[in-house]
């Protein structure tokens, strides 16, 4: 594993820039937001409240992948430009999932951070086409990827180019039960820091599936030396379209954003 890859080379930054704002660099930051959302309307009050406990990481689905093709599957370009008016009303930096190569070509160079999705983790024609690209690429393990193919799905990636890459570990599939959506591994932290250079983040929301684990998992996750967090968060999260059971509410994502400053506070 240790070969000469790029993903363990000193050609990568250690430190992501996405605008003004920094991912790596021993501070955690925390990407909030609806898993998708239905309406302006609907957005712009997420938005509004995420403002106002000092999110700057936006995250919201408009081309949702959705295991069923009768579920909703997001508003789509109309949704991007609802997101694109949220963005200009509060200055949030967009966390948006793309899941083809004509998306990327579209909206790659307009979004601030491009989130592929674990579905699409094998997709090696999307990834080389967000390797044309320098905006930042979160690229979400797969359930059933052994990190060796997380890995080597990011050298596609960085091989185009494109060295501002993240990875998200966001719970595998290996519990025989139904008790719990995924597991969260959070061994995928050291093992990703001792073996390459680029920055991890965790997803607690699809790794267990329920908003009441949510909390402790992020406390965890922080604690085992995450780069971030990126938690589905909702005003009414049982009013959401997608995800409810797993999204968590403002009271909530306060909780997680204290604990993570007094933990910073506590490393200093
Ligand atoms: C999501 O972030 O809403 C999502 C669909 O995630 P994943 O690709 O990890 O299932
Ligand atoms: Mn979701």
């Amino acid at each position: 594993m240790d070969n000469n890859y790029l993903y363990n080379s000193s050609a990568i930054p250690s430190t992501i820039k996405v605008g003004d704002e920094n991912i790596g660099n021993g501070k955690p930051i925390i990407i909030a937001g609806p898993c998708t959302f239905g309406s302006y309307e609907e957005l712009d009050e997420i938005a509004k409240e995420l403002k106002k406990v000092g999110i700057i990481f936006l995250r919201a689905g408009a081309f949702k992948a959705r295991t069923s093709p009768y579920s909703f599957q997001g508003l789509r370009e109309e949704g991007i430009d609802m997101l694109f008016k949220i963005r200009e009303k509060y200055g949030f930096k967009l966390v948006i999932e793309l899941t083809t190569i004509e998306q990327v070509k579209k909206y790659g160079n307009m979004i601030d951070i491009i989130q592929i999705g674990m579905r699409n983790m094998y997709n090696y024609e999307l990834l080389k086409e967000c390797g044309k690209l320098q905006t930042p690429v979160i690229l979400k393990r797969n359930m059933a990827a052994s990190y060796s193919d997380w890995l080597l799905a990011a050298e596609y990636i960085l091989n185009g180019g494109n060295h501002n890459v993240i990875l998200c570990e966001r719970g595998i599939r290996n519990n025989n039960s139904n008790e719990t959506r995924n597991i969260l591994d959070l061994q995928a932290i050291p093992y990703i820091k001792k073996h390459s250079k680029l920055p991890i983040i965790i997803d607690p929301s699809h790794a267990s599936g329920y908003s009441y684990m949510v909390p402790s998992m992020s406390k965890a996750a922080l604690v085992a030396g995450s780069d971030g967090l990126i938690i589905e968060t909702h005003v009414r999260p049982e009013e959401s379209l997608c995800d409810s059971k797993q999204t968590i509410d403002i009271k909530q994502l306060k909780e997680i954003i204290k604990f993570k400053e007094e933990f910073l506070d506590y490393e200093n």
